[in-house]
Formats: structure tokens, C-alpha cells, sequence
């Protein structure tokens, strides 16, 4: 890494938390003390900021946390900071605690502030950590595969038991605005049917007539997976019972998938992106965020960032359909 000015550097996890949040803390820490440049632990994100509650971390103070689930600095939400005075604030705390730079891993909130807080002179560089990969500028967001992993392996059981019962499970994963989980935990454990909120669904055409179809072919368990955006379980499960005629079980995941050790995937990337951040700040460069393009770890200008969009890939909800049940339709058609 190049010369720089650079002496002490903040790093923070703000919004909901991720599995790699940790090791992407570790990976900063590491990089950083690399270039004999010094750093704070700020706890509990923008909030601990503003009131300067922090912990100076060490080579040592970030071992064993590689393997860990959440953040070991916690992490809030601050309303406080959402309005000019907190951000003021925030930048005093900065200047006190003498930081000449700040990473900031989050979401797209913690990203605007982010954004704030390096337009007034304290330069931010941002790591994209949430579960639900719903952050545009990027392909991939740490905590996403542990998510995507821990749904595979808690569908798979559920999977066990309608089996032996012959009978239909809707599972709801996490994803109010995005159905990245819901796309690929469907794809990875055979639905016959996935819900997400990108893509407007015939219940009646695509999901009712196909399970009838799939029963007069010999089928009797199925697996629907919904992404919670999309809205009532329990009223799916209802029509179905009424229209298919099987008996239906409703299956919230909730929190279980925001826990758990990171898998590989979910650990190579955040110390990827968290090196790739403070070789950033290294060379005075703020106001940016990390990411994934075409593999690569790439940055944009917060506010670009922010303007991006991505969307689903509709070519891959379409295959999820033909592989989970073409060929049972196929039969009912001869
Ligand atoms: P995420 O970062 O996961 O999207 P939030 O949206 O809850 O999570 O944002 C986390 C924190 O970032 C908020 O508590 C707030 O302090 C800050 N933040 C969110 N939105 C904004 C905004 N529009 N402007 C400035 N700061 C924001």
C-alpha cells in the first residue's frame, strides 16, 4: 500500500447485522495496522459515534472473531444522526476521538450517512454488509451466502418431515424489498414454487394448477418458498389446503438467519472488500464504496452508488420453475 497521511482510522457496523461483519472488522483492523495506522472500534454504529463510545482495537483484539456471527462492535440504528445537528456531531466525535478517515459497514442507510459525514470532511469508505443483497452498486453483500446457506439447511429438514407426511410447506425468508434469499434458498432446495416481490405471480396459474398437475403425476410433498415482502403465508396455505387438497404448514424463519458462523464465501469477500476499503483511504480516497462487479472488487462514489439499480435475473426465477417440476407437467400433458 502507497504513502499516506493517514494515522487513525475509525471503523463502525451500522443497520442490521451480518454474518462476516466480523471478519470484515478483522480484515480493516489488519490492513490498517499494516501501515502503522491506528484503530478505534466505534460501538453500536452512528449512535456510538455521536457519543464517542469506543474501544481502540489490536492485532489481538480481532483474533478469533473470524468465525464469528454478528458484530462484536454491535450495532443501531440512530435517528439522531438522520438530521444535520447528529451528523455535526458525529464529525466533532471524529475530530475528538482524532480520526483522519472511517469505515463504515452497512447498508444503503448507513451508506447516505456515510455519504454526510464525508462531505464534511471526514472521509468515509463504506463495505456492503446485509443478508438480503439488496444493495445496487454491488453483486454481493456480505452475510448474503451464510443466509442463503443456514435457509438451505433449515428447508432441508423441513423438507424431511412433509416428506414423510405427504404434505405441502410454505417457508417465508427474510427479503421485504428483495427476493435474493428466497430466489436461490428456492432454487438450492427444489420449490415447486418461489415468491419474491420483483416478480408478479398467477397464484391460481403457477402455483394451484402446477401442484394439481404434479399430484396426478404421483407427487405429494412440496416446498413453496416466499420471500416476506411478498405478504400472508397463512392465506396461501389456506387456498392451497382448499384447492389442492393437501394439508399445508406454514414456516417463519425470521432472525435464525441473520446468526451463524460465515461460510468461506461469506469470509473471503469481507476480507477482501475490508483490504480493498482501507487501501483506499490509504491513498486519501473517501466518500466511496467497495463492492463485487464480474468478480472483481470494484468502488463507486457514494452518491452513484446510491443511484444504482439491479434487478432479479429473471432468466434464473424462469429455470428455478422448469428444473423443479417441468417434467412432471411434461408427463401430465402425455
Ligand atoms: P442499513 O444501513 O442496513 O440500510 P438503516 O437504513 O437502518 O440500515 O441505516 C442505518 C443507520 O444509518 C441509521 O440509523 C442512520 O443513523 C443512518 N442513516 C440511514 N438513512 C440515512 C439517511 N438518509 N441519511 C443519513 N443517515 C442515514
Amino acid at each position: 500500500m502507497s504513502e499516506n497521511k493517514m494515522k487513525r482510522i475509525g471503523v463502525l457496523t451500522s443497520g442490521g447485522d451480518s454474518p462476516g461483519m466480523n471478519t470484515a472488522i478483522r480484515a480493516v483492523v489488519r490492513a490498517a495496522l499494516d501501515n502503522d495506522i491506528e484503530v478505534v472500534g466505534i460501538r453500536r454504529g452512528y449512535s456510538g459515534l455521536i457519543e464517542g463510545e469506543t474501544v481502540e482495537l489490536t492485532a489481538k483484539s480481532v483474533s478469533e472473531v473470524i468465525a464469528r456471527g454478528g458484530t462484536f462492535l454491535c450495532t443501531a440504528r440512530s435517528t439522531k444522526f438522520k438530521t444535520e445537528e447528529g451528523v455535526l456531531e458525529a464529525v466533532e466525535s471524529c475530530k475528538k476521538l482524532g480520526l483522519d478517515g472511517l469505515v463504515v459497514i452497512g447498508g444503503d442507510g448507513s451508506f447516505r450517512g456515510a455519504s454526510d459525514l464525508s462531505k464534511q470532511g471526514v472521509p468515509c469508505l463504506c463495505i456492503p454488509g446485509t443478508i438480503d443483497n439488496d444493495i445496487s452498486c454491488t453483486e454481493y453483500t456480505i452475510g448474503f451466502d451464510t443466509a442463503v446457506n443456514t435457509c438451505v439447511d433449515c428447508i432441508d429438514k423441513i423438507r424431511d418431515t412433509m416428506q414423510s407426511h405427504n404434505r405441502c410447506s410454505i417457508v417465508e425468508v427474510m427479503g421485504r424489498h428483495a427476493g435474493y434469499i428466497a430466489l436461490n434458498a428456492g432454487i438450492a432446495t427444489g420449490a415447486m414454487a418461489i415468491l419474491i416481490p420483483e416478480v408478479p405471480i398467477d397464484i391460481e396459474k403457477d402455483v394451484i394448477v402446477r401442484m394439481r398437475a404434479a399430484m396426478e403425476s404421483g407427487r405429494h410433498h412440496f416446498i413453496i418458498v416466499v420471500a416476506e415482502g411478498v405478504g400472508n403465508i397463512d392465506a396461501l396455505a389456506e387456498k392451497i389446503k382448499n384447492e389442492v387438497g393437501i394439508e399445508t404448514k406454514t414456516t417463519v424463519l425470521g432472525h435464525i438467519q441473520r446468526g451463524g458462523s460465515p461460510t468461506a464465501t461469506d469470509r473471503v469477500w469481507a476480507s477482501r472488500l475490508g483490504y480493498e476499503a482501507v487501501k483506499l483511504l490509504l491513498q486519501g480516497i473517501g466518500d466511496r464504496v467497495v463492492g463485487v462487479k464480474n468478480g472483481e472488487v470494484v468502488n463507486y462514489d457514494i452518491q452513484e452508488a446510491l443511484k444504482m439499480t439491479k434487478s432479479i435475473d429473471k432468466e434464473m426465477y424462469k429455470m428455478a420453475y422448469v428444473v423443479s417440476t417441468a417434467g412432471l407437467e411434461r408427463y401430465k400433458k402425455i
